[in-house]
């Protein structure tokens, strides 16, 4: 299946331009199979989300982008999280006890909100998104070598705010799933791969 692993809806996403509506309907026009909205410190969306993705039959499951000390990191499989910036670490600790899933989005682009090299400081990362729609090429390259590096699984993501990055990049994984839970259960399970949006279809791809 593919999946945009990392999309903000304007509701919750302050910065967001755009509507689930809007993100459901480039999701189906290029064949995805879910997506997921990790907002900004928000999970505010789960409800609708969960309303919207029976009426239109498409999977949507709702994380977060939490900003920590050290930077960003998208985790799904929590139900809470702190009110305020904790250490990346104890983040990442939340989301373990909780069995959750938990992967450091653009380590190092440019805006200071990656995990940059404390990724080699933190333990229990899962992932690393690799292909983030929102960096540059370069700065996702040193994310996928840092990835190979630590053995972690690399992740595709749009990070869309506005229309036109919606599905660039997703993630492929071996299986459908329809849950959640089944979700953080593949992901755990399997070696995800980055897939990139060439204008007709997607190139799944080991390097970039
Ligand atoms: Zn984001």
């Amino acid at each position: 299946m593919l999946i945009d692993m990392h999309l903000h809806e304007r509701t919750h996403s302050p910065d967001s331009m755009i509507s689930l509506e809007e993100i459901v309907t480039v999701a189906k026009a290029r064949g995805l199979d879910a997506v997921c909205i990790t907002d900004h410190d928000s999970m505010g969306l789960t409800q609708y989300a969960a309303e919207y993705a029976k009426q239109v039959d498409f999977p949507i499951f709702v994380g977060v982008e939490f900003y920590s000390l050290q930077g960003d990191v998208t985790a799904w499989g929590i139900d809470s999280f702190p009110d305020h910036r904790v250490d990346a670490q104890d983040f990442i600790d939340h989301v373990n006890h909780h069995g959750g899933f938990c992967v450091s989005c653009h380590p190092f682009r440019n805006n200071n909100r990656g995990l940059e090299d404390d990724l080699k400081r933190v333990h229990g990362l899962h992932g690393v998104e690799v292909l983030n729609g929102s960096t540059s090429l370069e700065a996702n390259r040193k994310a996928l070598q840092y990835c190979q590096e630590l053995g972690l699984k690399p992740i595709g993501a749009s990070d869309a705010h506005v229309y036109e990055k919606i599905a660039k990049y997703v993630t492929w994984l071996p299986e459908q799933v329809f849950t959640q839970a089944d979700l953080i259960a593949q992901l755990h399970a399997c070696n995800p791969k980055p897939a990139i949006w060439n204008g007709l279809s997607y190139d799944i791809v080991d390097t970039f």
